[in-house]
Parts: structure tokens; C-alpha cells; sequence
């Protein structure tokens, strides 16, 4: 088993650039992101702007992975195909992206609404994303890794979604998976101590009904047991004394959808 790698200040300032190249490359797809519009159109999008802006699309041909994005549809969790699907009102789409700049890795994931969705839906979505920020509130020194997936399990439960724990988050750096992994359930104080230097993927995979999910003989895409909904935010986020620091953001894509209702 590998160890965990702690980085430097200097580091962390190289996976947060590659981080934002992300987080922007979220804000473009939430420019165009509607009814209407194929996938696959997203994907070529996202494999575009990452490159003209000097990154390499991190999933593209990771193990095999055919595409730039995983686009993952209504009761899919993650690591969905794009493709010629047509968005339709009331799809909810996760969308997860990884870019490599200066060889290291920016991990961030973000589930769109398209036009008017349920309000079980609504709700499945802002809890993950609470989930997310409760997680992320964890991620200080002195406290464990369970102590972060306890934190994500304990207010998704509370409303009654499912955990999944088939698929957890990873350390990030040179490699797009690292050790430790960050499971979204746990207990609190338990685990390996959180440390100046380590720098994670926190990203919770909620579903709105049962916990379980089925891997597809696709050999990538996820999907939930019982075909409700899921929904799926990530952040790289750096382990600091006191506060985490988040290194991607959801400030582009949140500045395009408030456009988008106002
Ligand atoms: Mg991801
Ligand atoms: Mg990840």
C-alpha cells in the first residue's frame, strides 16, 4: 500500500490552479448546460477549454476512461458515459471533471438541475452539497478522517437519503487517486489523524432513496439500486490548522446560474 504523500506550500499552490482550471471549466459547462443539448456536446466543451488553457483532461483515458467529463443522469451516482443523450427539463445531471496542470491533479465535481426539477430533487441536492460544506468543515488539523464522513452520513441520514459507500474520496496530487481515501460515512475519531500537507477529495454521493447502488457491465457507470435520483459535489480541499482550504470553487458555475434565473 502506498503512503500518503504530505505536500508543500508550494504544492498545494500548483493543485489549486489545476483545481480552478476546473472550477472554470464548470462555469463554461453551466454557460450552455440546457434542454436541448447532447452530452457529449459538454464533454467536448470541458476537453476544449482544459487544453486551450495548457491542462489535460485528467479523466480522458484514465483506466480506460473513454471521455473528459463523467455525466451522470438522474438514478446514475457516477462515472457515467457522455453521448448523444438530449437533456431534457427536469434532468439532474452530475457532472465531474479532473485537469492536469503542471503534472498535478484538480478534482471537482458539481450536479446541474435542467429546468424545473421535483422537489424531493431540490432537496436531494441542497443536502448533498450541505453535506459537502459539513465535510469540508472536518477537514482540520488534529481531527480524524472519520470524523469528516461522519459528519456527511450524520445530516444526509437525518433527511432520510441514502450514503453511498461503494465509492469513496482519495487524496489528491500527482496522481488523481491517492491514499488516504475519505469515505462519506464513518465514525467520529476514527481513522487516520488529519495533517498540515494532505490534500483530499471530499465528495459525497447522495441518493435519495436506498444506499446501494449497481455497477454496470459498461465497467464504468454507477447507478442507485432502486432508481431514484443521486446526486454528487466535490471539492479539493487542503487539510489546514483551523480552517480548510478549499483549492476549487463553485464561484464560476454558482455566478452563471444566478444569471441564468435572474
Ligand atoms: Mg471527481
Ligand atoms: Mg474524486
Amino acid at each position: 500500500m502506498s503512503k500518503i504523500h504530505y505536500k508543500s506550500a508550494e504544492e498545494i499552490e500548483l493543485i489549486r490552479e489545476s483545481s480552478l482550471l476546473v472550477a472554470k471549466t464548470h462555469g463554461e459547462i453551466a454557460k450552455v448546460i440546457r434542454a436541448g443539448i447532447q452530452t457529449i456536446e459538454l464533454d467536448k466543451l470541458a476537453e476544449t477549454f482544459i487544453r486551450d488553457n495548457g491542462g489535460i483532461p485528467a479523466f480522458l483515458n484514465y483506466g480506460g476512461f473513454p471521455y473528459s467529463l463523467c455525466i451522470s443522469l438522474n438514478n446514475q451516482v457516477v462515472h457515467g458515459f457522455p453521448g448523444k443523450h438530449v437533456l431534457t427539463d427536469g434532468d439532474l445531471v452530475s457532472v465531474d471533471c479532473g485537469a492536469i496542470l503542471n503534472n498535478y491533479y484538480g478534482d471537482s465535481a458539481f450536479t446541474f438541475a435542467i429546468g424545473e426539477v421535483s422537489d424531493e430533487v431540490k432537496k436531494l441536492m441542497r443536502v448533498t452539497r450541505e453535506c459537502l460544506d459539513l465535510g469540508i468543515e472536518k477537514a482540520v488539523v488534529g481531527n480524524r478522517i472519520g470524523d469528516i464522513g461522519y459528519a456527511v452520513q450524520e445530516h444526509a441520514e437525518k433527511h432520510g437519503f441514502g450514503v453511498v459507500k461503494e465509492l469513496v474520496g482519495h487524496g489528491v496530487g500527482l496522481k488523481l487517486h491517492e491514499k488516504p481515501e475519505v469515505p462519506n460515512y464513518g465514525k467520529r475519531g476514527s481513522g487516520i489523524k488529519l495533517e498540515e500537507g494532505m490534500v483530499i477529495a471530499i465528495e459525497p454521493m447522495i441518493n435519495a432513496g436506498r444506499a446501494g447502488v449497481k455497477f454496470w457491465d459498461d465497467g464504468w457507470t454507477v447507478s442507485t439500486v432502486d432508481g431514484k435520483a443521486s446526486a454528487h459535489y466535490e471539492h479539493t480541499v487542503a487539510v489546514k490548522k483551523g480552517k480548510a482550504d478549499i483549492l476549487s470553487s463553485f464561484k464560476y458555475v454558482d455566478e452563471v446560474l444566478k444569471e441564468k434565473i435572474n
